[in-house]
C-alpha cells in the first residue's frame, strides 16, 4: 500500500503539504503529522492551506508554521516545490484559493485521503474510504516507514482521529482506530487535554448563537430529517463568527428518531454552506453529490449558490427522498 509513496518521498527533497478549504481537525492533523514525518526523514517540508487555521487547532502549531491563508509568497513555494502532498481532500475545487497553483505546479503530486472519489486528481493516490480519517492513514505511513513518532505528530494525528470519529463514537471507530489511539497515547498524547483544547473552548457568543439556532429546529419526513438554519443576521446578532457554527449539525443527530441531520449556514453573496449527517445506511453523500458536493455516507457537505429558501427546499426534498 505504501511502497509507491515511500518511493515518492525518497526521490524528492522539498515538499509542500496541503489540504482542503475550511480546514478541520483531520486535515490539519494529517498535514502536520505528514510534515513531521518528512522532516524526520531529513526533508524540507511546509504546510500551506488556503484558509486560516480555526482557533481550536492553533495549539497544534505553536510556532505558527502552517502558512494560511496562503499569500502570494506561498504560491511561489507551491510553484517551486519538488513534490506536493494533498491530504484529506476530494477534488481540485475543494482546495479553494490555492487549487489552481497546486494544479499548475510542475511538482510531482501524491494524495492521501479517505473520501470516495469520482475521479483521481493524480495517479499516485492512496485513497482508503474504510479509514476513519486521513490521520489514521498517515499514522500507518509513519508506522510503515518506522520513523519515531514525535509528540507533535502524535497530538496532531490524535486530533484528526478524534474529530473525524466524533470522539470515537461514529461507526468508523474500528478496533484499528482504538489501537492507533493507544499507540498515540503511548507517544505522550494526553486525551483529556486534547479534548479540552478542541471541544471545551466555546465562547459566550457561540453558546448564545447555538441556543438561538437550536430553538428554531425544523423537521420533515415524519421527524426523520431535522435541520437548522443560521443566517448572517443571527451570527451578527450573537457577535459570533461563521466558524462558530461548526459542530451544531451533530446536535441534530442526538434527537430520537432523527436519521438525517442538516445545517444551512448563510454566507455572503447568496451562498449557503450545507452540512449533512446521517445514521447507519442513510446515505447523505448521495444527497450532497446530487447537488454538486460530496463527502462520506454519514457526513457530507455542499455549497449552494442559492437563496436560503431555495437551498432548504432543494436539500430537504432530496434528503426526504433518500429516507
Ligand atoms: P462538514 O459538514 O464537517 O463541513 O463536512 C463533512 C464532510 O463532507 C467532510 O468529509 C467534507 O470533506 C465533505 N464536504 C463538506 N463540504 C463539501 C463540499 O462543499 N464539497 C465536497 N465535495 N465535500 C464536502
Ligand atoms: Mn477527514
Amino acid at each position: 500500500m505504501w511502497s509507491e509513496v515511500e518511493q515518492f518521498i525518497a526521490t524528492h527533497r522539498r515538499f509542500v503539504v496541503t489540504s482542503h478549504v475550511n480546514p478541520d481537525g483531520d486535515s490539519i492533523g494529517s498535514a502536520l503529522g505528514l510534515c513531521e514525518l518528512l522532516r524526520g526523514l531529513g526533508k524540507e517540508a511546509m504546510v500551506i492551506m488556503g484558509d486560516p487555521t480555526p482557533m481550536v487547532y492553533r495549539w497544534l502549531d505553536p510556532e505558527q508554521e502552517i502558512r494560511s491563508p496562503a499569500c502570494p509568497e506561498d504560491h511561489i513555494h507551491i510553484h517551486d516545490a519538488d513534490a506536493i502532498f494533498v491530504v484529506d481532500v476530494n477534488g481540485w475545487e475543494r482546495l479553494g484559493t490555492i487549487g489552481n497553483a497546486v494544479r499548475d505546479a510542475k511538482a510531482a503530486k501524491a494524495v492521501i485521503d479517505h473520501h470516495p472519489y469520482r475521479e483521481l486528481i493524480t495517479p499516485l493516490s492512496v485513497v482508503r474510504t474504510e479509514a476513519s480519517s486521513t490521520s489514521e492513514l498517515v499514522f500507518g505511513l509513519i508506522d510503515h516507514i518506522g520513523v519515531p513518532l514525535t509528540l507533535r505528530a502524535a497530538d496532531a494525528l490524535y486530533t484528526g482521529v478524534l474529530t473525524d470519529t466524533g470522539s470515537f463514537r461514529f461507526s468508523n471507530s474500528t478496533s484499528a482506530v482504538h489501537a492507533i489511539a493507544a499507540r498515540l497515547l503511548e507517544a505522550g498524547v494526553q486525551p483529556a487535554r486534547v479534548y479540552d483544547l478542541v471541544y471545551n473552548q466555546n465562547s459566550e457568543a457561540r453558546t448564545r448563537l447555538m441556543g438561538r439556532v437550536l430553538s428554531d429546529i425544523h423537521f420533515a419526513g415524519n421527524g426523520q430529517v431535522a435541520w437548522l438554519v443560521v443566517t448572517q443576521a443571527m451570527i451578527k446578532e450573537a457577535a459570533a463568527l461563521p466558524e462558530d457554527t461548526s459542530g451544531f449539525v451533530d446536535i441534530t443527530m442526538t434527537l430520537a428518531g432523527v436519521e438525517i441531520g442538516i445545517i444551512f449556514v448563510e454566507a455572503p453573496e447568496q451562498t449557503v454552506r450545507v452540512s449533512l449527517r446521517s445514521r447507519g445506511n442513510k446515505d447523505v453523500n448521495r444527497v450532497a453529490v446530487a447537488l454538486g458536493g460530496g463527502g462520506h455516507k454519514n457526513a457530507s457537505g455542499v455549497v449552494l449558490k442559492e437563496s436560503m429558501d431555495t437551498a432548504v427546499e432543494k436539500v430537504i426534498a432530496t434528503a426526504v427522498e433518500t429516507l
